[in-house]
């Protein structure tokens, strides 16, 4: 991803401004909020948007005493960038770096016995051994090992490798499916169902370093999923998981991602004429036009054609038709910013800008994924680098 420090010296046609104070104070606010547990800062799919390694760095110094991520690939590059400490990884596919994940100490998911078999034959020829989570399916139904006979054999099969020493089992490990949905009575059932599970284990003799469960909407609002580690993805970046829960003000957290481009051009157009591909958008007077440099090359999700918010000289301006590959267009009512006028399409929210939650609604998706998806096109532009208390 490239990056850049502030300040910059040429004007970028659009920048992502990654406030890493306000990373740092989210990351406290969230050991403040799960005060008996360690906080791992998930940083995957390059730190949904903000850049792995600067945002890793900052949630290391803000006290984050793990980081998470997918796939071993990113965790092998944060070891390789320097960041100390625990590092987890949890996607694995067969024939996966598992050597390279024990030489570089990560600490290793498995959720079935193909995974134990791969993790136990590469741990022979280490010179260490394997740190290897277990993780047990409490009932999302996507990745973990299913309750019943298929754990209790993936135990056991992982207390024999842990005897002939080449393995370690860290960690115990679950993930909710519905954290976001206060009340949903899921939640409760996967809780008992964790409990009853990591309590099967550890009758086997499993003695793991840490019992984890929670992600950002657990760690905010259900403090008996706190166990010994948080795993926070969303709140680091201070989005709120899901409106229903609350702001992210109302949790302490600021959203560390602004993303502007520079209008490309305004021009004056009479009533009546047709706007972007399609003329979706049709001008309803005599106005002004303003082209702002981002399309759906760079993440501007296409279902915000005709919706998507963007500030401009202080007024709130929807988008004029469809987004296209790399440029849109809004309507600006007569105003003549210049050329080269910064057009804000999120932020924090209070400088007036809209936020990605006001993207999300406006492209029917979640927040998660208006900022995940900004793509490697668009600078990262890093504020507030240096520690401050
Ligand atoms: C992405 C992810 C998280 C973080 O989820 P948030 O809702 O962003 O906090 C935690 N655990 C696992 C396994 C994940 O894949």
């Amino acid at each position: 991803m490239s990056e850049r420090t502030a300040p910059r010296t040429a004007p970028l046609r659009a920048r992502a401004e990654i406030d890493l104070a306000a990373l740092r104070a989210n990351v406290r606010a969230l050991r403040a909020h799960a005060p008996g547990a360690a906080v791992m800062a998930v940083v995957k799919s390059e730190a949904y948007g903000h850049g792995a390694v600067p945002c890793a760095r900052a949630a290391v110094a803000a006290g984050a005493s793990w980081l998470g991520t997918a796939t071993p690939e990113e965790a092998l590059a944060l070891r390789d960038a320097g960041l100390p400490g625990r590092i987890m990884c949890w996607l694995w596919t067969p024939g996966g770096p598992w050597r390279e994940a024990i030489e570089a100490e990560l600490d290793v998911s498995v959720s079935g016995m193909w995974a134990l078999e791969e993790v136990v034959e590469a741990a022979r020829g280490a010179d260490r051994p394997a740190r290897v989570q277990l993780k047990a399916d409490t009932g999302l139904g996507r990745g973990g090992c299913q309750p019943g006979d298929d754990w209790a054999a993936l135990v056991r099969e992982a207390l024999r490798a842990e005897a002939e020493g080449l393995l370690r089992v860290t960690g115990l490990w679950s993930h909710f499916a519905c954290a976001d949905e206060p009340g949903h009575p899921s939640i409760a059932a996967q809780l008992a169902v964790f409990r009853e599970m990591v309590g099967y284990a550890e009758g086997q003799g499993v003695r793991p370093e840490v019992r984890h469960i929670a992600n950002s909407p657990a760690t905010l609002t259900l403090p008996e999923s706190h166990f010994d580690l948080v795993r926070t993805g969303i709140a680091t970046y201070g989005i709120s998981p899901s409106p229903e829960l609350g702001t992210p003000a109302d949790f302490g957290l600021r959203p560390v991602m602004t993303l502007s481009a520079s209008l490309a051009l305004v021009k004056h157009v009479p009533g009546g004429h047709g706007v972007s591909y399609g003329h979706r958008y049709v001008t309803p007077g005599e106005t002004t036009l303003g082209l702002v440099p981002l399309g759906y090359a760079d993440g501007i999700p296409r279902h915000a054609s005709s919706a998507g918010p963007v500030l401009v000289e202080g007024k709130w301006r929807t988008i004029a038709g469809r987004v296209a590959m790399d440029q849109f267009v809004v309507d600006l009512g007569g105003d003549e910013p210049a050329a080269g006028a910064d057009a804000v399409l999120f932020g924090p929210g209070d400088r007036g800008e809209p936020t990605a939650e006001d993207w999300a609604q406006a492209a029917g998706t979640i927040a998660y994924e208006i900022v995940t998806r900004i793509g490697t096109r668009v600078p990262r532009v890093y504020v507030n680098e240096e520690q401050d208390g």
